[in-house]
């Protein structure tokens, strides 16, 4: 015994060290609209609480077995894609012609390595796809037809284009079509991201999305944009976006955010409040995640409500749709 307690005593002193060193945190969204409490019925909030739990339980295990940032941010991703509820994989909002066209991208900050897909219509989880094209090929950002030639060489997994579509999504556009009215920006926001600290220090960023409803002409949105709608760097933060992305494309949006860190020592939830702001100025709306290094949380947006959980190595949790 008296040989052993020196031994006890050092592995009781190394796994409190571990333990102090082993921070992780996970911040998701699900998009940013006029969501407002009293038009929300409480079922429906209750299958949205519900399914963002679902995706924060994912990658917090991910990250709490020592699992790496990267695939807790995959993981989390696919789970929000395979639900109808958000707007990204199935129940993704429609193009003018009635199909789904979807967007992604995935960062590490470790090394700025990034992979994105944007235009595609049969890659079952186009987040996958991103992270695909940043471990294997020599590109980062691949389109339509071509990105999907190589999702399929790469074995994801495809399927019909009406795999995507959801009655809900198709009474919307068709409503919209009806009323001829161009696309304004309503709440047929819904698009997920997701950005992970794991205990390596590591920090993740991925956006999944089917763009704007009654989107035309191949319109692409900041989503599967590295710098605007997607970024990470572990010297900074790691930023994933959702609102009228024509806006956060010409604010190169979250590039900006880990800058104002960078250059102008903010705190991330300075940086993402000052550039919510510069969103408000130039006309635009939605929302931003986005966590630093050490774990600390931002969750800012000028819509009524945004979908967004976070939780934390430290059993902190939260989970909440509305601006209250
Ligand atoms: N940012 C997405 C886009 O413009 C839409 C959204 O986040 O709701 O394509």
């Amino acid at each position: 015994m008296k040989t052993l307690l020196p031994l006890l005593i050092l592995f009781f002193v190394l796994s409190g060290y571990a333990q102090t060193k082993q921070n992780y945190a996970l911040v998701i969204h699900g998009g940013a609209g006029v969501m407002v409490r009293e038009k929300m019925p409480e079922d429906v909030q209750k299958k949205y609480v519900k399914t963002l739990d679902k995706a924060l339980r994912k990658g917090d295990s991910i990250l709490a077995h020592g699992g790496k940032s990267l695939d807790a941010v995959e993981q989390v991703i696919r789970v929000l894609e395979d639900s109808p509820l958000f707007n990204a994989g199935r129940g993704a909002v429609l193009a003018h012609d009635g199909t789904a066209q979807l967007d992604a991208s995935i960062m590490q900050g470790a090394d700025l390595s990034a992979g994105a897909v944007c235009g595609v219509k049969e890659i079952k989880n186009p987040i996958s796809a991103a992270r695909a094209v940043m471990e294997h090929s020599e590109h980062v950002f691949l389109s339509g037809n071509g990105a999907s030639d190589f999702a399929r060489q790469q074995g994801l997994e495809m399927v019909r284009n009406s795999y995507f579509i959801t009655e809900k999504q198709k009474n919307s556009l068709n409503e919209l079509l009806k009323k001829e009215r161009e696309q304004t920006i309503n709440d047929k926001h819904g698009t997920v991201g997701c950005v992970a600290l794991d205990t390596y220090g590591n920090i993740t960023a991925g956006t999944s999305t089917g763009g704007m409803i009654n989107k035309k002409f191949g319109r692409i949105g900041d989503s599967p944009v590295i710098g605007a709608g997607t970024y990470a760097n572990n010297q900074t933060c790691g930023v994933s976006c959702t609102g009228h992305g024509e806006y956060y494309i010409r604010l190169g949006f979250a590039r900006d955010v880990s800058a104002l860190m960078e250059y102008r020592q903010l705190t991330v939830q300075q940086a993402c409040r000052a550039e919510i702001d510069k969103l408000s100025q130039i006309g635009g709306t939605g929302g931003v995640i986005a966590l630093d290094r050490q774990g600390n949380i931002a969750m800012e947006f000028n819509t009524p409500g945004m979908f967004r959980a976070y939780s934390k190595s430290s059993g902190e949790k939260f989970i909440g749709i509305f601006n209250d």
